[in-house]
């Protein structure tokens, strides 16, 4: 654990899918940015995750939503690193990037919200994870951080007092109650899957985006009848 006083603002990234980005991943960015003082927090989408099928959806598509998501609010931004990179898209590797481009003194935070953090322990290196950021976890409608077993025991073994953050490089846990926004780009797949509107759970400008690009259609299951 680095020991060396960071006095400029922390910096932030949230790491996911992002299939599509909607209003719980931008609420609860915006959040932490003011709890937390960041300098900026930045949305990563995941190439090619490691634990979960490649979407249909290209890296590509769900780079341009969040960049129309995050347009205009200079606190958060979109960091498409890992669709520059080959091969899984490990979270380590991007920390260990991000962190050669930051100031020698700066904290890096990686954000995850508490279902993230359940599986935590088959990410790749995931014990190295804390020698390049501090981790934020935030607590997330119908998701509870586990009381027993080897995450639990890090996440007690780790944990650091918010403020305390920016007095350090990386390191330490920290636990965050945010708004809580019972949201998931699941239930929007689902929903535009049928034909029914999202509308209101992720921005307008992303809406028109997936409906110019005809991304998240399907046929609905009772369209598949065949006519004898
Ligand atoms: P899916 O339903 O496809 O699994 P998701 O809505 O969980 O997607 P991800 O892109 O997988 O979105 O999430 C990226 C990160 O944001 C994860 O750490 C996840 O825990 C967190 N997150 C997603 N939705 C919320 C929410 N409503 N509130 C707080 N955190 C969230």
């Amino acid at each position: 654990m680095s020991e060396t006083p960071a006095p400029l603002s922390p910096v932030g990234v949230l790491g996911g899918t992002f299939n599509p980005v909607h209003y719980g991943h931008l609420r609860s960015a915006l959040e932490l940015v003011q709890s937390l003082q960041l300098e900026q927090l930045r949305l990563m989408p995941c190439a090619a995750p490691p634990h979960r099928e490649t979407p249909t959806c290209s890296a590509t598509h769900r780079a341009a939503m969040i960049e129309l998501a995050v347009a205009g609010e200079p606190h958060l931004a979109c960091d498409s690193r890992e669709l520059r990179r080959s091969g899984k898209s490990y979270t380590i590797d991007s920390l260990m990037d991000i962190r050669r481009e930051l100031d020698a003194g700066q904290s890096l935070c990686l954000v995850m919200g508490c279902d993230a953090v359940l599986d935590i322990a088959t990410w790749h290196r995931w014990q190295e994870l804390l020698d390049w950021a501090h981790i934020v976890v935030i607590a997330r409608p119908g998701w509870h951080l586990p009381q027993a077993g080897v995450v639990a025991e890090w996440l007690e073994s780790h944990h650091l007092a918010p403020e305390v953050l920016r007095q350090r490089t990386a390191g330490g846990i920290v636990i965050q109650e945010l708004r809580p926004l019972a949201i998931s780009s699941t239930e929007i797949r689902n929903l535009l899957g049928v034909g029914k509107s999202a509308r209101y759970l992720l921005p307008e400008a992303v809406l028109d985006y997936i409906k110019t690009h005809n991304l998240y259609e399907e046929e609905p299951h009772f369209m598949n009848f065949e006519i004898s």
